[in-house]
């Protein structure tokens, strides 16, 4: 099981075993390190089950080491947070984790609403200024740099003309409504899983 916008967002943070660790996280609510490699491990033989039967040295096992690296990776962003019991048989600390489930929403939203923020501004810049290029496609500048250039490439020294820019500002625009479509299917998701973990601590 895994939420697409999550991913996608904590991804591009970290890397793809703390996508995996956050994910059980948000499913088993609280666990223990050494549950979740189990957990992970247990993913892994059935994912190579699927493909071929191989030997058991091919299966590539996630490690304690890795797991706790990628927590504190969590943890650093506010992403998660641990409970520490000490452990009456042993003397030890046991860590027990959990997501912080208000952060990772508002991280999800910011950062896609900054991508969708970024892409309106180019895009009002296309709207706002006509360009104008040499037939060689080299920089192109805006109309009172050109004017100041004499109309002539400051690179080949050809004529420069106006660049017809309705293509880009096409593409800028379908990319920003196809992004504020993900970010309100990210938004009913976030609520399907904020849901889900309400019922879960009611229950
Ligand atoms: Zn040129």
């Amino acid at each position: 099981m895994s939420y697409s916008q999550l991913d996608d967002v904590i991804l591009k943070l970290t890397d793809e075993v703390t996508v995996k660790v956050l994910n059980i996280l948000l499913e088993e609510r609280e666990i223990i390190d050494e549950d979740i490699v189990n957990i992970l491990n247990k993913d892994t033989e059935q994912e190579s089950d699927k493909t071929e039967p191989s030997d058991e040295g091919d299966i590539v096992r996630i490690a304690l080491k890795e797991v706790r690296k990628s927590l504190y990776k969590l943890n650093e962003r506010s992403l998660a947070r641990y409970r520490r019991v000490r452990d009456k048989e042993t003397g030890y600390f046991v860590y027990y984790w959990s997501p912080i489930w208000e952060r990772i929403r508002d991280l999800i939203v910011s950062r896609r609403k900054q991508t969708i923020k970024k892409l309106k501004q180019r895009l009002d810049y296309e709207q706002r200024n006509l360009l104008y290029v040499c037939e060689e496609g080299h920089t192109p500048v805006t109309f009172s740099d050109a004017f100041e250039f004499g109309f002539l490439c400051t690179v080949c020294g050809q004529e420069l003309a106006q660049k017809e820019n309705e293509e880009t500002i096409s593409v800028l625009q379908s990319k920003i409504s196809e992004l504020e479509k993900i970010l309100k299917t990210g938004l009913e998701e976030i609520e399907g899983i904020e849901e889900k973990m309400e019922k879960a601590a009611n229950s």
